[in-house]
């Protein structure tokens, strides 16, 4: 049967690269060996161009004809992984960026300071945390490897990068197997330190049964939030189901493998989780064991739908109430750190700048459709 010309395009165009399997197939098509393959991914993974190699040394010296002349169609394929839709600065030195994979879809990358980055893994989120923007719209779709990598990729090409944590949008736990790759991929090729990649999870026992074997481990930090399983469960719906002191218990086995301390991260919300009864349960929790705990203040920010219940809002403490807090965590000797979620004065907290853009593309399509009046609007997004 002859082919048209539509399926004759069709059948040559080169299929989106999403996994290092991908990769690796491409490179292995251009006669690549490992040391070639190294090299090539070593500059992509730097931000770099492929054929960069050492200095002084022409293309040629380090890089075969075959993979030399393919080396262009190679970057236009790992430039379509992910682009930067659009960048906003804070006034704290974060820069988040809105990031547009393939097929249209958008997640949030934040460039820390101190050269550091925060990455998303999924498009939306399945756990629905009650306090979080990303958990409103439900699980849209995992982030590939490459997808991951590739936001570091971006952000090393306007800063450098040493440090990743995964606590951008979605819960790296339900998309073990990606963030395992994209992890491995940055603490070899990518050249940053194991300690300085940051899985954060809700707390999965699968994540700690899987990364003590790997290679790369990173550090760990777990979502705990309170010390109240039942308040618990209500603020994280779709958690697995693990009491606050289990989860203390797991986090300290693999501390004392890794000899990294845990991070707990704690969201502060006023008159929720706030109270002097939490603060005696965390000095009896946190005895002995190898671990600080990252205190987030709530970022209240008009208009976001984040309901406590009865039309009430979640609400960030006072400055006082948040001082004295750590004060007395500290005193009693739990190594207590506020962090602000960076970039509060562009959109907050993660997942609230995608939801903003969304929120404009649908403006854009309603507009659309109230001047056409014939065309229907497309949704922005799954959710
Ligand atoms: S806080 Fe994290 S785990 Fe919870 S819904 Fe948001 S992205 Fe998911």
């Amino acid at each position: 049967m002859k082919c048209t010309d539509a399926t004759q395009v069709l059948a040559f165009r080169p299929m989106p690269l999403l996994t290092l399997a991908d990769l690796d197939q491409r490179l292995h098509s251009l006669k690549a060996l490992p040391i070639h393959r190294g090299r090539v991914l070593r500059a992509w993974l730097n931000g770099k161009a492929l054929g960069a190699g050492p200095r002084h040394q022409a293309q040629e010296n380090f890089l075969p004809l075959s993979v030399r002349n393919g080396l262009p169609a190679l970057s236009e394929a790992l430039d379509a992984v992910a682009q930067i839709h659009s960048q906003h600065p804070g006034a704290d030195d974060s820069v988040r960026l809105l990031v547009k994979m393939a097929d249209g879809q958008m997640i949030e990358s934040v460039l820390l300071p101190r050269d550091a980055l925060c990455v998303s893994t999924q498009v939306g989120c399945a756990v629905g945390c009650r306090f979080c923007m990303t958990g409103k719209s439900g699980l849209i779709r995992q982030v590939s490897s490459l997808e991951i990598v590739a936001q570091v990729v971006l952000a090393r090409r306007l800063r450098p990068v040493k440090k990743v944590v995964f606590m951008g949008m979605g819960e790296p736990a339900h998309n073990l197997d990606n963030v395992l790759e994209a992890i491995d991929l940055l603490g070899t090729e990518g050249g940053i330190g194991h300690k300085n990649l940051v899985f954060s999870t809700v707390g999965d026992r699968r994540v700690f049964e899987l990364l003590p074997q790997q290679r790369v481990r990173p550090a760990l930090a777990l979502s705990l939030h309170t010390t109240k399983s039942d308040l618990r469960e209500h603020l994280l719906p779709r958690a697995p189901k693990i009491s606050p002191q289990e989860l203390l218990e797991l986090g300290e086995e693999y501390a004392r493998k890794t000899g990294y301390p845990i991070q707990y991260q704690w969201t502060l919300l006023k008159g929720i989780n706030d109270g002097q009864d939490e603060l005696d349960e965390i000095l009896r929790l946190f005895k002995g064991k190898y671990a600080l705990l990252n205190v987030i203040p709530f970022n209240s920010l008009e208009g976001t739908g984040l309901e406590a219940g009865n039309g009430v809002s979640y609400e960030r403490p006072d400055a006082e109430r948040i001082r004295e807090i750590v004060k007395y965590l500290h005193s009693r000797y739990v190594l207590t750190k506020v962090r602000n979620s960076a970039g509060q004065d562009v959109d907050g907290g993660c997942g609230q700048l995608r939801a903003r853009a969304e929120g404009a593309a649908q403006r854009v399509d309603m507009r659309r459709l109230r001047d056409t009046r014939t065309v229907p609007a497309t949704p922005a997004s799954s959710s």
